[in-house]
């Protein structure tokens, strides 16, 4: 504590943070996998059998595990979460031209797998609970800059076709999900959940990625539970499930030897080997959700009472699985984020600040967006914690 006095914002995050991970083994990473369990024994099945690749029973039980888990009539594996939104933008109807509303303040995955649909990103502002969508203001927006013509709800001054609207659950605390229904619903636009963070979180009882038309989850080396990398498409419609499952199998029809493909498809499944790992990591969920839970009770009581800096509390009514504990400067500590995080990295915990929004980055800026006033407020505060579930 040379740079900084007692009482600064700096010196009491520090405090809280070493309170919390007085035990762990420094540098602290921010997010490490938890392989134990079944885990190598599935995975070993797979080598030892031969099914490795696009065939194999692991894929099967994994989409039927993810499926029973979450509520979804439907799983269907990909090879990561991007591809399984590109896929669901497809699912929801999203054409070539077509605009998509989706949030700045998120991955890049979000807004890349709408190009990858060739539509436009149309971003939109968050809201400071949750770090997801704010739909009462996207509301006040939409009725000012759209219009129905022709069943359609249509940008007035691009012309384009506004096709859907994507929510991500930030860091696993889910968006205001009936709030977001409500607007598609008015509007009559499909309501597409990005829930690649948000496995084991929970609105009410039901789980998230299965409010909206279609949702998707992701398993890569971070996420909660890891399958190498991989991601599920989740939903509750039999024939677009076939149809996804078909697409991303290069769009083969079932044969005895012949390729006969009847449109252009996506060599976009999940292996038999990633899947493998998935189930045994899946066995793990429980006590996985379990221990971050704990710990992020252990950021609350240790962060309470701390002024400057809060943490961000799942929202009323929803269970979060905690994926990454977040933390919040308050607006007369933006301009110190950077030291913060200095300062942490100093003490061995490798903390990562949140997402550079969307509008900002080169091949983003001059896409079609509302005022940002609050995303670009979060983006200036917001710092994810280590939150490892060994933690
Ligand atoms: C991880 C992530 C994705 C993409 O998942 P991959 O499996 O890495 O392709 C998409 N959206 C969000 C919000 C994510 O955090």
């Amino acid at each position: 504590m040379t740079t900084h006095t007692q009482h600064s914002v700096i010196g009491q995050v520090v405090d809280a943070v070493e309170r919390v991970l007085a035990d762990a083994s420094r540098p602290v990473p921010l997010h490490v996998p938890n392989l134990g369990g079944s885990c190598g024994k599935y995975v070993s099945e797979c080598v030892e059998t031969g099914w490795v690749s696009s065939a194999g029973a692991f894929v099967d039980r994994f989409e039927q595990d993810i499926a029973a888990y979450t509520g979804a009539k439907r799983a269907v594996a990909v090879v990561n979460g991007t591809a399984a939104l590109h896929i669901a933008l497809l699912m929801a109807g999203v054409k070539p031209g077509d605009e998509v509303l989706c949030p700045s303040l998120t991955f890049v995955a979000t807004a890349n797998s709408i190009t990858y649909a060739n539509a436009i990103p149309h971003f939109v502002d968050a809201e400071s609970t949750t770090l997801g969508i704010d739909s009462p203001k996207n509301e006040e927006y939409l009725d000012t800059i759209a219009e129905h013509r022709g069943g359609s709800l249509v940008n007035k001054a691009t012309g384009r076709r506004i096709a859907a609207l994507v929510g991500m659950h930030a860091f696993g605390h889910p968006f205001d999900l009936p709030a977001a229904q409500r607007l598609c619903q008015r509007f009559d636009i499909p309501l597409i959940e990005d829930a690649a963070e948000s496995l084991g979180s929970f609105v009410g009882d039901r789980h998230t990625g299965t409010f909206g038309e279609v949702g998707i989850l992701s398993f890569n080396g971070n996420k909660i539970v890891t399958t190498g990398g991989g991601g599920v498409i989740l939903t509750n419609d039999e024939q677009q499930a076939d149809w996804a499952k078909h697409i991303t199998t290069t769009a083969k029809q079932p044969h005895k030897w012949a390729y006969e493909h009847d449109e252009i498809g996506f060599n976009y499944r999940m292996p038999n080997l990633n899947a493998a790992l998935g189930c045994g990591q899946l066995e793990e969920l429980d006590s996985m959700l379990a221990r971050k839970r704990a710990l992020a009770d252990r950021y609350l009581a240790a962060f309470e009472g701390l002024d400057g800096a809060r943490i961000i509390l799942e929202p009323d009514g929803t269970t979060s699985n905690y994926w990454f504990v977040t933390m919040i400067l308050d607006e007369t500590n933006a301009s110190r984020r950077d030291d913060v995080m200095g300062a942490l990295h100093d003490s061995g915990f490798l903390v990562r600040p949140i997402w550079n929004p969307m509008h900002t980055l080169p091949m983003y800026r001059d896409c079609p967006r509302m005022d940002m006033t609050m995303t670009e407020s979060l983006a200036s505060r917001v710092i994810n914690l280590p939150s490892s579930a060994h933690l």
